[in-house]
């Protein structure tokens, strides 16, 4: 560690980096190396690799001497809905013999819990008793049609079935084409009243060959929430102020890539250790506070805030933002740090986004001559995040950020490839804009445009909605809608769900992604939405 030190020290040159910084960026290489090590697993949110990383923060935050300011000391729980699971309790068994969970049948995401016993015939589909529902016909028929929505054909057919008595639908296929069916905990179609289960074919085909025959049948069907607990770690400095200036970096990461928002190109589970995201913007934000804390601009009282949750759609950030440790009301601004570790040597170039959520940022971010830093402005006050959330509550936002690069999301963001003069040249920045905002009146909130979201940017057509990730109800949730796309011409408003685009129903994120992609420009489907509790359509263009 010390040899490494001086090393980086000796290639410095002194006119980058002031005396008082070096310890500063000594400080910032400890606490990468820390959060980005193998031995905190990507730091996934519900993981031991946060725990550690939550223990590592807290102790930072203590030492500096901030109060905590989460809802249990210094963490402040939330929860993740990550869809439904089968329980264990979950059992088939078909003329006495068990079958495997997972194996050989599943319950579908939607499928009632209930218990049952029957001597059903699978030929016969009476009133009273459960149905067997082969998917050959509809498979069959819908060979060549590319707009077949198996699971919508499925849903369909249950709740059919159930309005003609049916008791319970055991769904099996005998037809050539594969149906690709597997358990889909993110389905959110409404619960039906009856259990549906789906035998896979192998087992079909050793249970089910005798359609005349009748057989016996036993199961009972468990399906729960799946949750995972996230934590944000909140650190407070009081200055008796009468407004508190947030500043906020996430710490979560990616972990092996088990949420499917890695772009690890091999299929080899590795370790994402996020040195640039975010543990270059936590290891700021612990920096930051230390320099706060001793700086004389004390007309406001400073919030630190590691997030968590955010690489699964800013979950941390969105329930701060709802479940407040202080008066949100007494916010002056918000400055998050994501992604502050790659800062090109050639150019020195950060971008600050949220330039136009106050008219106050221009008198201090484009004259800092001091900072020999070439600033791209972005004015809106949205973005892929946590500074979202606050902007989502009417609070001025700032967002710094070094830029993409090849290892974004991918097993190789680590910590020898930091730029770590460039976080000090950044945190000189930020320190500075909170020194200056010091002599000011608390910040008057203007609203911006939205930025569309990366995810639809591999469609053809976008709605330009920003889908909220957190939402957990039926179809998708806008957090906010684009000025001049589609959605926004067509009358829909944050706040709005999307049910159904044109003849596919919206059951899931998922879902609104893959319909996105059936269609192309110049395309008019029907939208179906709810806004409050009431069904409404309109005529999207895209
Ligand atoms: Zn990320």
């Amino acid at each position: 560690m010390i040899g490494l030190l001086l090393a980086l020290a000796a290639c410095s040159p002194s006119k980058r980096i002031n005396k008082d910084e070096v310890q500063t960026l000594q400080n910032l290489q400890s606490h990468i190396q820390y959060l980005a090590d193998d031995k905190l697993e990507g730091r996934r949110t519900g993981t031991n690799g946060e725990k550690l990383a939550m223990e590592y923060i807290s102790s930072q935050f203590r030492a500096t001497g901030l109060q905590p300011k989460g809802s249990d000391g210094y963490y402040q729980a939330f929860e993740v809905n990550e869809g439904k699971q089968i329980d264990p309790s979950t059992q088939f068994s078909i003329n006495g013999i068990l079958l495997q969970a997972g194996k050989d049948y599943f319950p579908l995401a939607y499928s009632a819990n209930l218990k049952m016993e029957a001597l059903p015939s699978i030929a016969v589909q009476e009133a009273d008793m459960p149905w067997f529902v082969d998917l050959k016909d509809g498979l069959d028929e819908n060979k060549n049609n590319p707009h077949f929505d198996l699971a919508d054909y499925i849903y369909t057919n249950c709740k059919k079935a159930k309005d003609k008595g049916a008791t319970a639908v055991i769904l099996y296929n005998t037809s050539a084409t594969d149906d690709k069916l597997v358990f889909n905990g993110k389905d959110k179609s409404e619960t039906l009243t009856i259990p549906v289960l789906y035998i896979r074919k192998e087992a079909a085909a050793k249970y089910l060959k005798d359609p005349s025959a009748t057989i016996s049948i036993k199961f009972t069907v468990s399906l729960s929430e799946k949750k995972r607990t996230g934590y944000n770690v909140a650190g407070y400095q009081d200055n008796g102020a009468a407004t508190t200036v947030v500043l906020g970096a996430h710490f979560d990461h990616l972990g092996y890539g088990e949420d499917g928002n890695s772009r690890n190109t091999s299929k080899e589970p590795a370790i994402h250790n996020g040195a640039d995201d975010n543990a270059s913007g936590t290891a700021a934000l612990i920096e930051l506070a230390k320099k706060l804390k001793s700086s004389k601009a004390k007309k406001n009282n400073y919030l630190f805030i590691a997030f968590s949750g955010e690489e699964l759609g800013l979950y941390g950030s969105k329930y701060f933002t709802e479940h407040p440790t202080i008066d949100l009301k007494t916010v002056n601004y918000m400055i998050n740090m994501d992604m502050v570790g790659r800062m090109p040597d050639s150019n020195h170039t950060i971008t600050i986004g949220g330039y136009g959520t106050s008219a106050s940022w221009s008198s201090v971010i484009s004259p800092l001559v001091s900072n020999p830093l070439r600033v791209k402005i972005d004015s809106s006050g949205t973005g892929p995040s946590d500074h979202t959330s606050f902007y989502r509550k009417d609070i001025p936002v700032l967002f710094y950020f070094t830029g993409l690069h090849t290892d974004y999301h991918k097993p190789s963001d680590d910590a020898d490839k930091i730029n770590y003069d460039g976080i000090v040249r950044v945190l000189r920045h930020v320190t500075n804009v909170v020194d200056k905002m010091n002599a000011e009146q608390k910040l008057t909130f203007l609203k911006t445009r939205e930025t569309q979201t990366t995810t639809t940017a591999r469609f053809s057509v976008s709605m330009g909605i920003m889908p909220d990730y957190t939402w957990s109800g039926t179809g998708v949730r806008a957090d906010g809608v684009s000025e001049g796309k589609p959605a926004q011409k067509a009358g829909l408003k944050a706040g709005d769900i999307i049910l159904q685009i044109g003849e596919y129903k919206i059951t899931s994120m998922e879902s609104y992604m893959q319909t996105l992609g059936k269609f192309k420009k110049g395309d008019k489907p029907k939208v179906i939405y709810k806004r409050g509790k009431d069904n409404l359509e309109t005529t999207v263009e895209f």
